[in-house]
Formats: C-alpha cells, sequence, structure tokens
C-alpha cells in the first residue's frame, strides 16, 4: 500500500475514534501493513468491520487479523471491487473511495481532498504564492517571458504539506 492509501486507512480510523495519527503513526502502519499484506480496499473494510463490532482500541494486527479472515472467506473485498490484491491503488480510486467512505458516513469530505482542505489557505511552497492566491508559473519563453500564470491546480507539494498538516496535529509530532 501507498503513503496516501495508509493515511486514508488511518482517516476513517480518525472519524471513529477521534485518534490524531502523526507522522511516526503513518510509518508504523505502513510497516504493520507491509508485513500483514494488507490491500487497500480491505483494509478500509476492515476498520469499519471493527468499529461496527468492537470497543477495542485499533491497531494494525486487529486489521490484519479481519484481513485474515477476510481471505479465507467466501469473497474478499477486492474481487468484488475487481481491485488486484496487493497492488497499489491510483489515487484518484483512493479519493473516490474516501469519498464513498465519507458520504456512507455523513462526514467530512476533508480527508483527501485538497480542496476541502483549503489548500489555497496557505502559502505554496513551490511557487511561493500567498495564501489565498493560486499557484502560478513563469513563462519561460516569448513575448511574455517572465509573466506569472496562474495554474488550474495547486502545485501537489501544496496539498502534501497539508495533508500531513492534518494528520500530524499534536505539538508531539512536528519534527
Ligand atoms: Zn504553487
Amino acid at each position: 500500500m501507498t503513503e496516501q492509501e495508509i493515511r486514508a486507512v488511518l482517516a476513517v480510523a480518525m472519524a471513529y475514534d477521534n485518534r490524531k495519527p502523526g507522522e511516526a503513526t503513518v510509518a508504523a502502519w505502513a510497516e504493520a501493513a507491509h508485513r500483514g499484506r494488507w490491500a487497500f480496499t480491505d483494509a478500509v473494510e476492515a476498520v469499519h468491520a471493527h468499529f461496527a463490532e468492537s470497543t477495542a482500541w485499533l491497531m494494525p494486527g486487529h486489521v490484519t487479523q479481519r484481513l485474515r479472515a477476510m481471505r479465507s472467506g467466501p469473497a474478499a473485498m477486492a474481487e468484488l471491487l475487481a481491485l488486484p490484491a496487493g497492488q497499489p491503488t491510483a489515487p484518484e480510486r483512493v479519493r473516490s473511495i474516501v469519498d464513498a467512505v465519507a458520504g456512507r458516513m455523513g462526514w467530512v469530505r476533508a480527508v483527501a481532498d485538497p480542496a476541502a482542505l483549503g489548500v489555497l489557505d496557505q502559502a505554496c511552497p513551490h511557487c511561493h504564492a500567498g495564501p489565498g492566491r493560486p499557484c502560478t508559473r513563469e513563462i519561460a519563453r516569448g513575448r511574455r517571458r517572465g509573466e506569472l500564470v496562474a495554474l488550474a491546480a495547486p502545485h501537489p507539494s501544496r496539498s502534501r504539506d497539508l495533508a500531513a498538516a492534518h494528520t500530524s496535529t499534536g505539538p508531539e509530532w512536528t519534527p
């Protein structure tokens, strides 16, 4: 699973128990996901299943156990969704699944959608567009050389920083 997928799984857990996963949590879960051979959609389903039935604080081991049980069952979630198990999922696919989860829970679109997160509320580390300003690029050639043009989508690093900020809120997690 990709780091983005790990964050999405943690975001689902966060919706249930208000945990504040930081970078160390993401790294630890990524390690557990690797060892337990998690697949993204199955892991999301396992988190939902856990909270539907258990009051225990969700640990990666709970997810691994549920995935094992699911794999020995009739049809794994990945098969139902026609996804290759164990393969990294396309970012768009991750987003659509998180959106579906959000809709199902009547919850925030906030976790995976940069627009909903307010990407433009902070300065861009790449092009240094200020808060509230769109990202820009400089025209390299021709008569308008040196002019700045606004981009339709913010630079990826702008939303990546923001996503990081949203998953590491406690001061103990600041590097
Ligand atoms: Zn930018």
